[in-house]
C-alpha cells in the first residue's frame, strides 16, 4: 500500500489566507502532490518542517502585506509582514512559486507526495506512510543541480 496518489491531476484553482487575513491569494494549476522539507533553512523561518505544493501561478489581494525575504541566490521566503503567517518559497529565476499548504482554505485535495532532506530530520518526529524519502544529495541530484 502507499500513500502517494500518483495519477492525481493538477487542481484548476483554490483559495487561502494568512492567519490575520491581510494576504489572500488565489493560486492555479496546483500539484496536488505535498512535498514536506525537513532542511535547515525550512526548519529556521518555518519553525519546523514545512508542507508544500508546486503551483503554476498565484494572484495575490493584500500583496502590500507580503514580507519577501532572499534566503539564497535563487530563491525568496514569503511571510505575512502583520501575522508573520507562512505563505510561499519562491524560485526567483522561473518565478516559480511553491505554496506553503497550510495557508489553503480547503487542504482536501492534497496528498502526499513525499519527503526531501530525510538526512536533515531531527530525530525528534517523522511522517509515517509509505511514500519517497529523499536525502539532500538524492534530491539535489534529481533537480539537477549536483
Ligand atoms: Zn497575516
Ligand atoms: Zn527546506
Amino acid at each position: 500500500m502507499t500513500d502517494t496518489a500518483s495519477a492525481a491531476g493538477p487542481i484548476p484553482s483554490a483559495t487561502g489566507s494568512c492567519l490575520c487575513g491581510a494576504v489572500r491569494f488565489t493560486a492555479t494549476e496546483i500539484d496536488p502532490h505535498m512535498h514536506v522539507c525537513h532542511c535547515g533553512m525550512c526548519r529556521r523561518h518555518a519553525g519546523g518542517p514545512t508542507m508544500s505544493v508546486s503551483v503554476g501561478g498565484v494572484t495575490f489581494q493584500g500583496a502590500e502585506n507580503i514580507l519577501r525575504y532572499q534566503s539564497s541566490d535563487y530563491a525568496e521566503r514569503g511571510t505575512c509582514r502583520k501575522c508573520g503567517g507562512h505563505l510561499f518559497y519562491r524560485l526567483t529565476g522561473p518565478d516559480h512559486y511553491i505554496m506553503s499548504t497550510g495557508p489553503f482554505d480547503d487542504q482536501s485535495q492534497f496528498v502526499m507526495g513525499g519527503e526531501i532532506y530525510i538526512d536533515n530530520k531531527p530525530g525528534s518526529y517523522a511522517f509515517a506512510g509509505d511514500h519517497t524519502r529523499e536525502t539532500e544529495a538524492e534530491f539535489l541530484k534529481r533537480i539537477g543541480v549536483l
